[in-house]
């Protein structure tokens, strides 16, 4: 191990290992710090995302469909499969080869780019030294150019429901479980709690999600979040509004207090999530004479070049201001690693694109239609259902809407909003059209291959302009 690096990294999830191997690739000596250690004991690259957050929850949100296709599905497109046996922990098993065989990709993407993997805990200390404590061992000083600090985040917890991983989980947790409970309670119905307690509730569990906000799903466009919340509640998962959790009790089931608007309500079940947010792990980073700079809510403050308030110092993904998403703190990665060369590296915050993955698939970018109206942009709005398309009459999904708002002066597209089969993928042709400026015109002519399920986009934007083909516009 050298103590003398171009580049040390402090973090190996996505915004942490994307940046270093952008780094080496410009011809940096790089070290990455990271302390991960997986549940066999083992370290592990790839931070949250890929041990215990996108990938493990994709993978068990794709074999919860898989098990609803057959079990629901498959016998309307004529195929008999008889009765359909659920084995979960086969289930958990599988997910864990996923992750291993991913973080195992990223761990020969360091070798071949000649990047240190030094796992332990990195301290920041004056002069852009880094303390490194290696999992066994003693601490060592680093010396380094340039830090980036790429920490990430944690759950959030509430004092009204302490997480013990046995009957009141995190996602951690919940990523975990071996049997399916009878009754899941989740506390947050954002992005996690939704697509936790989808995957559940596909399996057979009654999911009662409780929200703090009056609101469904308060940053997602509102026609789209009713949309949503239409098709959850037809597949069993119950949303309450408008709850305080008060206290939790354990016993053989966890009894949770809490106050709605029809005053205090009680609810049994024999697991609870709580999935309540992230905040940025900051834990024992600086050394005490270290003034890294944070703001009110414990990011770490950055400018716009995620550069921290010390020369030198960088902070990027969920440990700065920002969307947690993993595709934002590797864009910011990248560009930290550019910037440090002398290269022009910019994120362009208008367009990270956001989705939710649950059924139907929930992806947004740019401006919902109440931001619009709020700051007085005039707008046009083209709308177009998936109900109209024979791709996705044809796969038997015929839910949910493409929706995209456009400058009622300019077309310029504003914002692009899809509940529907497959949003995760449809959404990346909006980002390109809003990074490239485009216009609804521009994507109205644009020819979209038939029949696919992106023929919704191609109508929304004719809709625009009020000349959708497939509807009475
Ligand atoms: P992290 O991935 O959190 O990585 C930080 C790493 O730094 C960790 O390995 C940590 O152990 C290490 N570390 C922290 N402090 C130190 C220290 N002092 N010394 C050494 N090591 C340290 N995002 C999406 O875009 N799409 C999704 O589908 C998605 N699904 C999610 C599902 C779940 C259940 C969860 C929990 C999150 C999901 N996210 C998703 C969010 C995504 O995981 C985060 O936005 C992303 O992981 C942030 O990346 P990061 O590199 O900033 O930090
Ligand atoms: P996300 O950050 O997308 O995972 O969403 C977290 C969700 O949890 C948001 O919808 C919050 O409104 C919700 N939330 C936060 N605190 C509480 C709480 N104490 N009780 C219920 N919901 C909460």
């Amino acid at each position: 191990m050298s103590s003398n690096y171009d580049v040390i990294v402090i973090g190996a999830g996505p915004a942490g290992y994307v940046g270093a191997i952008r780094c080496a690739q410009l011809g940096l000596r790089v070290g990455v710090i990271d302390e991960f250690v997986r549940k066999d004991g083992e370290p592990s690259l790839g931070g949250t995302c890929l041990n215990v957050g996108c990938i493990p929850s994709k993978a068990l949100l794709d074999s919860s469909d898989e098990y609803l296709k057959a079990e629901h599905e498959l016998a309307s497109h004529g195929i008999k499969v008889g009765s359909v046996e659920l084995d979960v922990p086969q289930m958990i098993k599988r997910k864990d080869k996923v992750v291993q065989d991913l973080t195992g990709g990223i761990k020969q993407l360091f070798k071949a780019n000649k990047i240190e993997w030094l796992q332990g805990h990195g301290k920041l200390l004056a002069d852009r030294k880094v303390e490194f404590t290696p999992h066994k061992g003693k601490a060592q000083t680093l010396d380094a150019e340039h830090v980036i600090l790429a920490t990430g985040s944690t759950p959030i917890d509430i004092g009204a429901a302490p997480v013990d991983q046995e009957q009141v989980l995190n996602s951690d947790g919940a990523l975990e479980l071996t049997e399916v409970p009878k009754r899941m309670g989740v506390i947050g119905a954002g992005v996690i709690g939704l697509e936790m307690g989808s995957v559940w509730n596909r399996l057979g569990s009654k999911v009662v999600l409780l929200e703090a906000q009056d609101t469904f799903l308060a940053a997602v466009d509102s026609q789209i979040a009713k949309e949503a919340r239409k098709q959850f509640e037809a597949q069993g998962m119950e949303i309450r509004l408008g709850c305080r959790v008060k206290d939790s009790r354990k016993g053989k089931t966890v009894s949770i207090h809490y106050e709605d608007t029809d005053g205090k309500q009680n609810l049994q079940v024999d697991k609870l999530v709580v999935s309540v947010g992230r905040r940025p792990h900051t834990d024992n980073l600086t050394h005490d004479d270290v003034d890294l700079l944070t703001d009110e809510r414990g990011y770490v403050h950055v400018n716009d070049y995620c550069e921290t308030n010390i020369p030198g110092v960088y902070a990027v993904g969920d440990v700065v201001r920002g969307p947690m998403l993993a595709h934002k703190g590797s864009e910011e990665g990248m560009m930290v690693a550019e910037r440090i060369v002398g290269q022009p590296g910019e994120v362009n915050y208008e367009t990270i694109p956001w989705v939710i993955y649950t059924d139907p698939e929930i992806a947004w970018v740019g401006k919902t239609e109440a931001s619009l109206k709020s700051a007085g942009t005039p707008y046009r709005t083209g709308t177009f259902g998936f109900a109209a398309t024979g791709r996705a009459r044809a796969m038997d999904k015929p839910v949910g809407m493409v929706k995209i708002m456009a400058h009622a002066e300019t077309d310029r597209i504003l914002g692009v909003h899809i509940v529907g089969p497959q949003a995760s993928e449809l959404i990346g042709e909006a980002v390109l059209a809003m990074e490239y400026a485009a216009s609804a015109e521009d994507l109205a002519r644009t020819i979209h291959a038939h029949p696919t399920l992106s023929e919704a986009v191609h109508e929304a934007a004719l809709a625009v302009d009020g000349r959708a083909i497939h509807k009475a516009n």
